[in-house]
Order: C-alpha cells, then sequence, then structure tokens
C-alpha cells in the first residue's frame, strides 16, 4: 500500500530501527525491490533520483512507481530522491508521491532553509553538508555536516528529516568508508528528534550501519548498489531472450534488496 514516509519512518525510528530506502530506475527494479519487500515483510521506500530522469522520464515512472506502491502487500511510501527543481517536485506529488527530498545541499546555508521551508510536500527530506561522489570532488574533500548548522537548519526549515554528510559517499567507495560517528553523534545529540538519512548505503558495512542506527540514523538510501545488481544479472545471465533478460534483472535486484533487508532486520 502507498503510504507516506512518516508512516514508516517515526514509528522505525522511534524502535531504532532501520528503513531501506531504494532507488529504482525502470519497472525490473521496481519488481524487485517490492518483492523483496513482501517476502520479508518490511515496508520500504522507493525513490527515483531527479538526475535519473533524462533515462527514466517522471511521466512513465511516476505513474508506475505510484501504482506498485498501491498494489504492495506491504506498506511503501513513493519519495523523489535530489530534487533541485519546483516543477519537478510539484509533477511528483501529482503523481501520488507521499515524499520529497530536496537537496539544498549545495546552496548557501540561509538558501537551502528558505527553499526546504518553502516545498508544499507532506514530507520532506532535506540535507546538510556535501557528500563525496556525485554531489563533489573526492571523498577527502566532502564537507562534512556541522552539527551547529545541521541543528539550525533542521529547526528553521521544519525539514521532516536529515540527511547527513559523514563520509558516506554516492557511488562505489574507494577503499573502506571511514565514518565519523563523533559527528553523527553530535548531530543526534542536538537533533534527537529528528530521524537522520545516511545517503550512499552501497558498501558501508553492517557493523557500520549498526553503530549509526544507535546514533539517530533511521533511513539508509541504496542506489548503486541495485543498479549494479541489475547490470550483473543482466550481464551474466543465461537470458536467451528479452523476457528471461526481464526476469533476471527483476531477480538480481530482488536479491540485493533482500539481503540489506536482512541486514537491517539482524542489527535490528
Ligand atoms: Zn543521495
Amino acid at each position: 500500500m502507498l503510504v507516506s514516509p512518516e508512516e514508516i519512518l517515526l514509528p522505525a525510528f522511534r524502535a531504532g530501527r532501520l528503513v531501506g530506502a531504494f532507488n529504482t530506475g525502470n519497472m525490473e527494479m521496481t519488481m524487485g525491490i517490492l518483492r523483496a519487500a513482501e517476502e520479508l515483510d518490511r515496508p520500504v521506500l522507493l525513490q527515483i533520483a531527479e538526475k535519473r530522469l533524462k533515462h527514466s522520464p517522471l511521466a512513465l515512472m511516476g505513474p508506475l512507481m505510484a501504482e506498485a506502491a498501491r498494489r504492495a502487500k506491504t506498506p511503501v511510501a513513493v519519495q523523489l530522491d535530489h530534487g533541485e527543481r519546483a516543477d519537478v517536485m510539484e509533477q511528483a506529488l501529482g503523481y501520488g508521491f507521499t515524499g520529497i527530498m530536496f537537496d539544498g545541499s549545495a546552496l548557501p546555508l540561509e538558501e537551502n532553509i528558505a527553499r526546504t521551508r518553502g516545498i508544499a510536500a507532506p514530507w520532506i527530506e532535506g540535507e546538510i553538508g556535501v557528500l563525496a561522489g556525485s554531489e563533489g570532488g573526492p571523498e577527502a574533500e566532502a564537507l562534512f555536516s556541522d552539527p551547529a548548522q545541521a541543528e539550525r537548519f533542521a529547526r528553521e526549515s521544519g525539514c521532516s528529516c536529515l540527511a547527513v554528510s559523514i563520509g558516506n559517499a554516492h557511488g562505489f567507495y574507494r577503499g573502506k568508508p571511514k565514518l565519523n560517528f563523533g559527528i553523527l553523534a553530535e548531530i543526534h545529540r542536538r537533533l534527537p528528534d529528528t530521524p537522520l538519512v545516511l545517503h550512499g548505503g552501497t558498501g558501508i558495512p553492517k557493523e557500520d550501519l549498526a553503530r549509526a542506527a544507535r546514533l539517530g540514523i533511521c533511513k539508509v538510501n541504496i542506489a548503486t548498489a541495485g543498479f549494479a545488481a541489475l547490470y550483473q544479472a543482466a550481464r551474466t545471465g543465461e537470458a536467451g531472450d528479452y523476457f528471461a533478460l526481464s526476469a533476471a534483472m527483476a531477480a538480481g535486484v530482488y536479491e540485493n534488496t533482500k539481503k540489506l533487508l536482512r541486514w537491517f532486520e539482524e542489527i535490528f
């Protein structure tokens, strides 16, 4: 069933549980993600990033995602990921998306606050600090979230949850990711009631996810691992025709989603 991220994330946050937010790019990915969620009976967020819309147009993917969520046997929230343009956010809400992530992390703090506050969505994820990978340069140059700025941003923007930059990165990590748990602990101390979001969940070790869950992280975004799983399945599958290929892509994403959802359960 299609629900608001609030219905999934607030109970999870209170219980100290992690929720998977899985990005999709096509029908097979969407089906693989939701099959795993249904099988393990876990709520999930289904997301698409604004920058992916040139490959997967929102006018086609939006209705598909919302309908897949409505038909799912488990609660599914549908969210625009890294939204920047007002017209895209409005379009997403029109297709039934229940959450919007506004990425103003590259803007000056005042402007990020003002633009986040101005979004008319029932659930808004904001971001403070710049992530390595697709948002910036090498990991070493990433701008970690400043706890004082994070506190001010959350209080003044009225965001529902907050994505942080603590050494996490989009894409694959070069080497072992080094999360700064000191910064995370300080943000959580200042904002004990705000669910925190970890982008770049692909490749973060299970023990680090467990530690993050104890310091306010509630939502973990998984994009790269899903796309890689689909690609791997398509490349190495024995698929002799399109229909087998389609099934293989969905199965690859299903296995990846199931593995991560199981991790989250084991941590809990
Ligand atoms: Zn992200």
